[in-house]
């Protein structure tokens, strides 16, 4: 579904990813762990297109993304839920909801919202109310909730887990899973290794712009390299 190859990146005259290869092939969940600072939100904003790439080469469902800006990304089913979530706060649940079914104007619009909320009930409750108002994992529902109102084929997140208490991870975590029985493939960062790893089936393993670990997610939490550094056991 989606290949990435040999992508760099950089701050002026600063690269901070050096060549990175990966792929997630359609309905898994693959997570990029590492550090912070790693590089991993820079490698989600080249994928959604608002980082430029200075060498590599992205394809998704089979186009050259190179070529496409942001949105023509978005219309091809590539959807992100930014860190920091940047929901607008001054609107209310619902209406954040709606915007993220921009391109839509089909009555598919209700049933997706519907299906929102079926998902995430806290949401309904608090629908009219406005997105500013809510708690920390609340927000992070409604960021998820709103991208997957533009019915992407694959959800990039940042950091969804980032502040969050371990009851709200947890509740967060589910819900990532139960989005491959909606068809939805995943790709997960997180700096909350044990977590992500959990629910991957594949990882990868990022330090300071390149990936220096891959393999199945169960091997990774196994493997002594990353007990030590990303896991503290
Ligand atoms: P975090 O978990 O903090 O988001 P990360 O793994 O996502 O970390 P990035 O945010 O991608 O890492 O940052 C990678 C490197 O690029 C870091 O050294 C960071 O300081 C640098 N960097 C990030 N954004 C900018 C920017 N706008 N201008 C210059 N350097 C930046």
């Amino acid at each position: 579904m989606l290949t990435v190859e040999g992508l760099r990146s950089r701050y002026g005259r600063i690269e901070v990813l050096h060549g990175l290869d990966l792929q997630v092939d359609s309905g898994e969940i693959v997570t990029v762990v590492g550090a912070n600072g790693a590089g991993k939100t820079t490698l989600l904003k080249c994928l959604s297109g608002t980082q430029p790439v200075s060498d590599g080469k992205i394809t998704f469902r089979g186009d050259n993304l190179g070529v496409v800006p942001a949105h023509g990304r978005l219309k091809r089913g590539l959807a992100q839920s930014p860190e920091g979530r940047q929901i607008f706060t001054n609107l209310s649940v619902e209406e954040n909801l709606r915007l993220g079914a921009f391109l839509f104007t089909d009555t598919r619009v209700d049933q997706d919202m519907a299906e929102a909320f079926a998902m995430f009930p806290i949401l309904k409750e608090k629908r009219n109310l406005a997105a500013g108002g809510l708690s920390g994992g609340q927000q992070q529902m409604l960021a998820i909730a709103r991208a997957l109102m533009g019915r992407p084929k694959c959800l990039l997140l940042d950091e969804p887990s980032m502040g969050l208490a371990p009851l709200l991870v947890a509740q967060i975590f589910e819900v990532v899973t139960s989005l491959r029985t909606r068809g939805v493939t995943v790709l997960l960062v997180e700096q909350n290794a044990f977590g992500a790893l959990k629910i991957a089936d594949r990882g990868y393993v990022m330090e300071t712009g390149r990936i220096t670990i891959e393999g199945a997610a169960d091997e990774l939490i196994a493997d002594p390299r990353i007990r030590e550094a990303y896991l503290g056991l």
